[in-house]
């Protein structure tokens, strides 16, 4: 029997794996949710031996469940290749006492990577099962980070094509160079005179253009999203918290069925709702340690029981966890609500019209998995100079706002339990906040002249992502008003 997919605001709207990928939201504006968590009923012994591409088939199998197994094996296999610097894709290292787990070592130096590099095959197989003929044609507003990471992910892969809007003055200089350089037949980076939200309005609007939509039909296309909802990003984030349990366990750090605790820099809620996902699955993880930034929504959320939204939007040197609406989060709002689909629509739609919704007394008990905590932006600066001054070790600013909020749970509860925490970016993605952590002087310097001086006290290599776009020619230049959205998308696409 297929596992189905449900939606978070109408239990009665029920999927498969495959056209839950295809869909990415349910047409009431809810995610979709497994209608229970499969149980990870391989033997430790046996994931301690495996490679990642084959706990991630483990894992993998046991949610995608109208995926044969070639099918799955294939997608595996294009997803996590030489495109990531590593054999061991996301290795473990350990420091001060903490197993940083390092999801940074793809094709955009950010954890992103984990899932969108496969995201592109789990969706081109969903086509093909679901009898689309159509091409798939990716559409993305971005403020930096996940644009290029859907770019790399998509770029040549065969029926499907991928345009990424972003504000022509809106992203760092290392972003848009990173995004304008990409290479592929199939893509398209196109900036735009607006900001952020303009972008993201415009592709809205596109998705919801039914004229649009006939036209595109006709020529052979339908649009689909990389949004980090869609169970395609979700599912093969669980991968990596079951592959370091088990890497632990193979090398002698915990004991057979021995507790971890997990500590995730968080945004969108999806790095973390997939480690307690695992959870669910049976990984012995005791505790989830939620940390913020100084956009602390989360932190409120877990010490009240309220998420309110209503407050400044701060700009961080973590800007990837700069958010103040946790999509993610509704999947656990649906969860400790016991699968209560009213209750959870009716939460959102305060969230949509307030700002703001509040969770029962009985919804907050289930929240005991759960610790959360923030970092200033002094103390995740601090975290970085003194992780460095002790080990040599150098992370990046999101991964250090997770370590200071570990340090802030040892603190708070003394608690002994062995710590995975989850490093979501090189520090070479963010090299003027980390050189300035460290105390080096960076003005007038450019960010190249920057890696080079941290590759030199870091000893680390500086990765092909930031070498490659050194020297990368511009292969994008085109911009346009924000009422030109449209036409350029169909010119891109021949129509
Ligand atoms: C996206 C991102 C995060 C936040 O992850 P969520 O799944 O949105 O919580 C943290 N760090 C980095 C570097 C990211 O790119």
């Amino acid at each position: 029997m297929d596992l189905l997919y449900r939606s978070t605001r109408d239990s009665s709207v029920q999927v498969t794996a495959s056209q839950a990928v295809l869909k990415g939201l349910s047409a009431d504006g809810g995610l979709f949710v497994p209608n229970t968590i499969p149980a990870l009923d391989v033997e430790l012994e046996k994931l301690a031996e495996m490679s990642y591409q084959e706990t991630a088939y483990e894992v993998m199998s046991r949610f995608l469940t109208d995926f044969t197994e070639e099918e799955l094996k294939g997608c595996i296999e294009r997803a996590y290749d030489a495109k990531f610097d590593t054999p061991e894709i996301a290795p473990l290292v350990k420091a001060d006492g903490a197993y940083y787990l390092e999801l940074f070592h793809g094709a955009t130096i950010a954890f992103k990577d984990m899932a969108l590099s496969i995201l592109p095959h789990l969706m081109t197989v969903s086509a093909r099962k679901n009898q689309v003929k159509n091409e798939i044609v990716i559409l993305t507003a971005t403020s930096g980070d996940t644009g290029k990471a859907a770019l790399a992910g998509f770029a040549d892969v065969p029926g499907t094509r991928i345009v990424v809007f972003y504000p022509k003055n809106g992203v760092s200089p290392i972003q848009e160079k990173q995004m304008v350089t990409q290479k592929g037949a199939n893509v398209k980076v196109i900036g735009i005179h607006g900001n952020f939200d303009d972008a993201q309005t415009g592709v809205k609007k596109l998705f919801g253009d039914k004229a649009l939509e006939e036209e595109m039909a006709a020529a052979g296309f339908q649009f689909s999203s990389a949004n980090s909802i869609n169970i395609g990003r979700l599912i093969p984030q669980i991968v990596y918290y079951v592959y370091a349990y088990a890497k632990l366990y193979a090398n002698g750090e915990i004991e057979k069925n021995e507790k971890i605790n997990v500590v995730v820099p968080t945004g969108n809620f999806g790095n973390i709702l997939a480690a307690y996902y695992a959870k669910q699955m049976g990984l012995p993880i005791e505790k989830l340690i939620c940390a913020s930034n100084e956009n602390k929504v989360l932190f409120d959320f877990f010490q009240t029981g309220s998420y309110d939204k209503n407050r400044d939007f701060i700009l961080t040197s973590s800007p990837s966890m700069d958010i103040l609406i946790s999509s993610n989060l509704e999947r656990l709002i649906y969860r400790i609500a016991d699968s209560d689909d009213r209750a959870d629509a009716a939460m959102m739609k305060a969230l949509s019209e307030n700002g703001k919704y509040e969770i029962t007394p009985a919804m907050r008990e289930k929240l005991g998995d759960f610790y959360g905590n923030f970092a200033s932006e002094q103390e995740t600066a601090r975290t970085i100079f003194d992780l460095y001054d002790k080990t040599g070790y150098v992370i990046d600013p999101h991964t250090a706002v997770a370590s200071c909020v570990y340090g802030k749970y040892l603190k708070d509860t003394g608690d002994q339990t062995k710590a995975v925490i989850a490093s979501t970016a090189s520090p070479y993605k963010f090299t003027r906040s980390v050189m300035e952590a460290l105390g080096k002087s960076c003005e007038g310097r450019d960010d190249f002249e920057l890696a080079d001086e941290l590759s030199g006290l870091s000893g680390t290599e500086i990765p092909k992502a930031v070498e490659e776009i050194r020297t990368a020619p511009v292969l994008h230049d085109t911009v346009v008003e924000i009422s030109e959205m449209k036409n350029a998308v169909k010119k891109f696409l021949g129509m």
